[in-house]
This record gives C-alpha cells, sequence and structure tokens, in this order.
C-alpha cells in the first residue's frame, strides 16, 4: 500500500538531508519533486497544490529547533499536513443511539459492499463487543445475496433472510423489526449498486432514507479506480447523503491518489479501509497513523514531536544566554537534565538520532548514563533554593546534609559539582558535542 509514493517521497527527502539549514531553494526543489510524485500517484492536482503551498509556508516561516535537523523538522511538518489533508482526527461511527443503531452501505458494483458489510459487522462483533445483524436487499441479484449469507455464516453473524423479495422498503422495514426482536443493537443493509450511478438506484436508495431511520450511510469506495471514484462519491454524497467513506482495496497496487484525495474532494471522513478478502481485513482509518506510514518516517516524526513538546526554542534560547553569560545555575544544570529525561528514556533519544543508533546499542553505557542522569536530579532535589542558585556555598556540612537526602554519598555530590563545572566550561565550547556524540555521556 502506497509503496510507491513512499519511496519517492524518502528519496526526496534524503536529498535535504545533508543539509545543516533549511534555505528557500533546497525546499523548493525537494517540493517540486514530491509534487511531481503525488500528481504521478493520481493525487487531484488542487489537493496537491493546497499541500505543497502549506508546507512550503511553514517550513519556511519556521524557527529551527536545536535538538532536531532541518530536514526531520520538515519531515515533521509534511506528516502534519499530511494528516489534516487525510482528516486529522478518526471518526467514530454514529451508533450510539438507541438499538438497533442502523448502517447502510452503498456504492458502485464491484466496490467492495458486501464484504464491507460482513467485516464490518465482524469487527463491531469482535472489537467493540456489539451483536450486529445483516441484511441485504439486492433484489436484482440473488447471488449477492447468497454472498452476504455465505460471509455471514463465515463471521458468526446474524443474518437476517425475508420472506419478501420485491420490495425493499419491505425487506428493509422487516428486517429492522426482526433484528429489534432479536436483541440485535446493530443492522448493517447492504444494498444493491449499479455499474455506474443511475437514477434508479438514487430513487431506491432516497427511498430507504426516508422511510426508516438510518443512522450512517457508508460509501464505499475502491480505491484501485482512482480519481474517477471520487466524482461518483460527490454525486452520492449530495443526492443520498453519506456520513463516511470506506476505502477497499488499499492493499493492491494502486497508485493510492484517490485514498488521498477523498477526504478533501467530498470532504466526508474516511472511517475505515479493507485491506484484503479476508473478514478480518477492515481497519479504522486512523489519518495520523496513515500519514506516517505513507512518509515512512514515523521514527523521525515522533523524535521531532518530543524533543518540541520538551524543549522549546525559547527555553533553549534562555538556556544559551545563561550558559554564555556565564550565570548558568545548578538550577539550569537540572532543568537542561530533566528536559532530556522528558525526550525519552535517553537509549530512545540517542537511537533517533540518524547515525547514532551505534552507541544507543551499547546497553552498559546507556544503562550507566541513564542512571547517572536520575541520581543527578535526586541529589540536585535535595538542595535548598539558595544553594541551587549559588554553589559556592555548597561546603562540607551541606554536602554530607545533601548526600543523606538523597540516599548518594558525599563523593557523588562532589563529582556532580565537578561535572558542573566542567559543562559550564564545555559551555563555552558548545561544539564539543558534535565533534564527539560521545560527550553527550560525559555530563
Ligand atoms: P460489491 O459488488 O460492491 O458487493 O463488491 P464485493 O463485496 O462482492 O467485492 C468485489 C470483489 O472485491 C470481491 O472479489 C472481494 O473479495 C474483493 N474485495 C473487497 N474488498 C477488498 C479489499 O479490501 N481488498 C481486496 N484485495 N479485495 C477486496
Amino acid at each position: 500500500m502506497f509503496n510507491k509514493i513512499t519511496d519517492k517521497i524518502n528519496s526526496s527527502f534524503k536529498k535535504l538531508r545533508g543539509n545543516s539549514v533549511i534555505s528557500s531553494s533546497n525546499v523548493e526543489e525537494t517540493l517540486k519533486e514530491i509534487r511531481l510524485s503525488l500528481l504521478e500517484a493520481d493525487v487531484n492536482y488542487k489537493v496537491v497544490k493546497e499541500l505543497i503551498d502549506k508546507i512550503k509556508a511553514k517550513s519556511l516561516g519556521k524557527d529551527v529547533l536545536n535538538s532536531v535537523s532541518p530536514a526531520e523538522q520538515f519531515i515533521k511538518i509534511f506528516n502534519d499536513e499530511l494528516t489534516l489533508l487525510l482528516g486529522d482526527k478518526s471518526s467514530d461511527l454514529n451508533i450510539k443511539v438507541k438499538p438497533p443503531a442502523v448502517i447502510m452501505i452503498i456504492g458502485l458494483q464491484g466496490s467492495g459492499k458486501t464484504t464491507t458489510s460482513a467485516k464490518l459487522a465482524k469487527y463491531l462483533k469482535d472489537k467493540l463487543k456489539r451483536n450486529p445483524s445483516l441484511v441485504s436487499i439486492d433484489i436484482y441479484r440473488p447471488a449477492a445475496v447468497e454472498q452476504l449469507k455465505i460471509l455471514s455464516k463465515q463471521g458468526k453473524i446474524t443474518f437476517i433472510d425475508n420472506e419478501e423479495k420485491s420490495d425493499v422498503i419491505k425487506i428493509a422495514k422487516n428486517a429492522y423489526e426482526q433484528s429489534y426482536n432479536i436483541g440485535s443493537d446493530t443492522l448493517i443493509i447492504d444494498t444493491a449498486g449499479r455499474l455506474q450511478i443511475d437514477n434508479q438506484m438514487i430513487e431506491e436508495l432516497k427511498n430507504i432514507k426516508s422511510s426508516i431511520n438510518i443512522h450512517e450511510t457508508l460509501l464505499v469506495i475502491d480505491s484501485m479506480i482512482g480519481q474517477e471514484a471520487l466524482n461518483v462519491a460527490n454525486i452520492f454524497n449530495k443526492e443520498i447523503g453519506i456520513d463516511g467513506l470506506v476505502l477497499t482495496k488499499l492493499d493492491g497496487d494502486a497508485r493510492g491518489g484517490a485514498a488521498l484525495s477523498a477526504k478533501y474532494i467530498t470532504d466526508r471522513p474516511i472511517k475505515f479501509y479493507g485491506s484484503g478478502e479476508s473478514l478480518d481485513t477492515i481497519e479504522v482509518f486512523h489519518p495520523e497513523r496513515m500519514a506516517s506510514r505513507i512518509l515512512g518516517m514515523g521514527d523521525v516524526v515522533s523524535l521531532v514531536e518530543k524533543a518540541s513538546e520538551s524543549v522549546s526554542t525559547e527555553d533553549a534560547k534562555k538556556l544559551s544566554k545563561k550558559l554564555k553569560n556565564n550565570n548558568f545555575t545548578l538550577n539550569d544544570f537540572k532543568s537542561a537534565i530533566s528536559s532530556m529525561n522528558k525526550i525519552g528514556s535517553l537509549k530512545n533519544t540517542i537511537s533517533m538520532i540518524p547515525g547514532m543508533g551505534k552507541l544507543s546499542q551499547d546497553e552498559n553505557a546507556m544503562n550507566k548514563a541513564n542512571d547517572e542522569l536520575k541520581k543527578t536530579v535526586a541529589i540536585i532535589n535535595s538542595m535548598t533554593p539558595l544553594e541551587r542558585e549559588n554553589h559556592t556555598i555548597l561546603d562540607g556540612s551541606r554536602r554530607r546534609r545533601i548526600a543523606s537526602g538523597s540516599g548518594t554519598a558525599v563523593q557523588d555530590i562532589n563529582s556532580l559539582i565537578k561535572k558542573f563545572l566542567q559543562m559550564k566550561k564545555m559551555s563555552k565550547n558548545m561544539g564539543s558535542f558534535k565533534k564527539n556524540p560521545k560527550n553527550i555521556l560525559n555530563f
């Protein structure tokens, strides 16, 4: 799924990676390549234009975070915009109603309606612990009714059979009554499709909607069809009204464009996607997960998220000013260390930094460094505010008190003060970390 887009976008990112700053020319070049990959993948041109414009504006106007590279920050911006394009947050089904909730599945013939109806019922039963039932109102193709019956049996879902064979409204009403009587809390109605939209189909669906209370109308879209499927979606939406989309066949080698444009073009949330023929291949559509899957850069995105959560650019500026002016105190030392802890365990943080994976594999060094960080914070916590602001008053008796308060030894206090003084000195030469990453362990 989306393999081609992912490969192409990744190779564009690679070119950006060597750069230490994001300049308008290297962003321009990267975006041009990405634009082309998206168009080749059949993403709607309006969608591509808006996405590229937004990423460009954000990446050029952004303060660069100290702890990540410009390329990583660019990937994060791309990821955020892609997530918004895909719908931002996942959308629930409107089924918290007086039972039975009624879900109507509509779409063109062959889009995957019947399979999706059965998959959805199985999902509701297994994952949401509901008691669904299924009915087919396809009076034109007896084989379609039979297919749903077989799938219901496979998924151990109640299938509602009907005496009525010609009046779709009657069939739907009967099914509603039956599902109520057997205590089913969700009725899924599989409707008839056509090879293309026609008036009779639209009228039939409108009639059903006005005759029984449908809580959720889901349109099934075959993602292999591409852009054309979205025009069809817009007609369905205008004529009948849809609450959400289900994209099927995302496991195929479709170029993926329809899936990326679907939310934008139809202004309806993608609620589920299908990725196979068997009944358990239906997934809730999570825009953020899908975006990072498409970019194939999940770990970079979470690194930038954690870094921006913990060390704001403002904080980083304040700290570097203090270091420069030589009024960096033990309090600042502690908050610098705590922000490292906030970024995650040292090992996780280091392993996410490209090129430093090997260092993070050194279990011993990592465990030692993590323990040291924890100990340092405990020691500083045992100091009085005055001591934290002015380390020079830390005489022998104060050091003994702090050691017993923090469960450490006086030697530990001495060595911490030594490291603190070293760090003050090191701050004059901030380049040392870049020259030798191992210096991060030398606090
Ligand atoms: P309907 O005419 O809209 O009811 O479509 P069907 O449910 O009969 O599906 C048409 C074909 O698509 C069947 O062969 C299904 O097995 C297949 N299909 C449906 N959903 C998926 C999917 O997510 N992935 C794959 N690979 N095949 C699917």
